[in-house]
């Protein structure tokens, strides 16, 4: 028997009556584009994370790119991100050509590391190029260390855009994710912990002001009437039918975050202390996008991957180059100090197979395997 790496078939089936009724119920209205769907699941958004205001778009990338323009990024600014995160994070910083500005992480959390972006921030001011926004990104549903990066980018005047795509519903200092940072940009692409069927997007801001911006940017930069544009702005918008889809899989979130916390700590019990994973801090709460395992080196992880894949278990990296090692993205300015977490990181990492009710006899398989070809682990 194999076990995959998600299983959203299986999440589907148990609420496909709810979901079948609730697009024909789309289909019958025919409002496709902004339905009355879309301002409910923004409501029902904003409700669940505690966040002001709840504007949808179109997919977690273009969330980036509209915060950044919502702040006036663009041309020549630099931009402080993780060079060891998904492409997006970046692609979003040089889609509205400002550069983009590698910082390492931390070894134990994966997150962003705050020493790193304090040294980039530094290095950029130095240069006269100073940097004009911070874009964390919560790695496999672990939010960053928004306290700390909070402080640094205040000293700095600069706003924080938390990439939260891996994380809604995570939290930090008791907070959900959606109140940290000045915005905050989340996808529902359907392997993220709340996805939908299908590209969809969503930003939070305590601002009304500038949700009113990103509302307008999301919809060509119109002004007060749908001819009249104020900015060049985009066609991004969640269609009413992922907002009605949303909306069914918003009522079972709380769960689906419950069984994911059981699965990871169940996984966690099994390590027994034998893999080092990502370290939650106590203040913290991960939605857990990834479960990773860290090997002791690139060997090791290979073995076990030979492993797992003879016995049918499914594996995936998180991920195999970071950013400066792309060939779209090298070249940019980097910390200083080097990039050797990142580095290290994307030779180490395994993902395993998790999802909400993955079975524990699943998740039992999968560590027997791997402790069973008694591979090097960092300990
Ligand atoms: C998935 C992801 C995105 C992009 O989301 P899409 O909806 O696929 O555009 C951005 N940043 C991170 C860290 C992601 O994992």
């Amino acid at each position: 028997m194999t076990i995959p790496m998600n299983d959203i078939a299986a999440q589907l089936a148990t609420i496909r009556p709810a979901i079948d009724k609730r697009i024909a119920a789309a289909l019958d209205h025919g409002r496709f584009i902004n339905g009355p769907e879309v301002g409910q699941v923004e409501a029902a958004l904003a409700k669940f994370c505690g966040a002001g205001h709840c504007v949808t778009c179109a997919n977690g990338t273009d969330a980036l790119i509209l915060s950044l323009l919502a702040l006036g990024i663009g041309p020549g600014d630099h931009v402080i991100c993780p060079a060891f995160t998904f492409v997006a994070t970046a692609e979003a910083i040089a889609a509205v050509g400002a550069v983009p500005v590698f910082a390492d992480s931390d070894p134990d959390d994966f997150n962003i590391s705050v020493a790193s972006v304090g040294r980039c921030l530094d290095m950029l001011s130095k240069a006269g190029t100073p940097a004009r926004a911070l874009i964390p990104v919560d790695l496999f549903g672990l939010p960053a260390r928004y306290d700390q990066l909070s402080k640094l980018a205040e000293e700095n005047g600069i706003p924080i855009i938390c990439d939260a795509a891996q994380s809604f519903g995570a939290t930090r200092f008791g907070q959900r994710v959606g109140q940290f940072g000045t915005v905050t940009a989340t996808s529902f692409f359907p392997s993220k912990p709340l996805g939908c069927f299908g590209d969809g997007g969503a930003l939070f801001t305590e601002d009304p002001d500038l949700a009113a911006r990103l509302q307008s940017l999301r919809t060509h930069g119109s002004g007060h009437h749908k001819y009249h544009h104020v900015s060049v702005g985009r066609n991004s918008r969640l269609d009413t039918i992922q907002a009605a889809i949303l909306l069914e899989k918003v009522a079972h979130f709380q769960t689906d975050i419950a069984l994911r916390n059981k699965a990871a700590q169940t996984y966690s019990g099994l390590l027994d202390g034998r893999f080092r994973g990502q370290k939650i801090d106590g203040d913290a709460s991960s939605t857990w996008a990834q479960f990773a395992i860290r090997f002791d080196n690139q060997d090791h992880r290979h073995m076990a991957q030979n492993a797992l894949s003879a016995d049918g278990i499914a594996h995936d990296v998180h991920y195999e180059t970071p950013m400066h090692r792309q060939p779209a993205y090298a070249g940019h300015p980097t910390d200083p100090a080097g990039l050797g977490v990142a580095e290290q990181l994307s030779e180490t990492l395994l993902s395993i197979p998790f999802f909400p009710g993955i079975q524990r006899t699943s998740q039992t398989r999968v560590i027997d395997i791997l402790t069973q070809n008694a591979l090097g682990l960092a300990a």
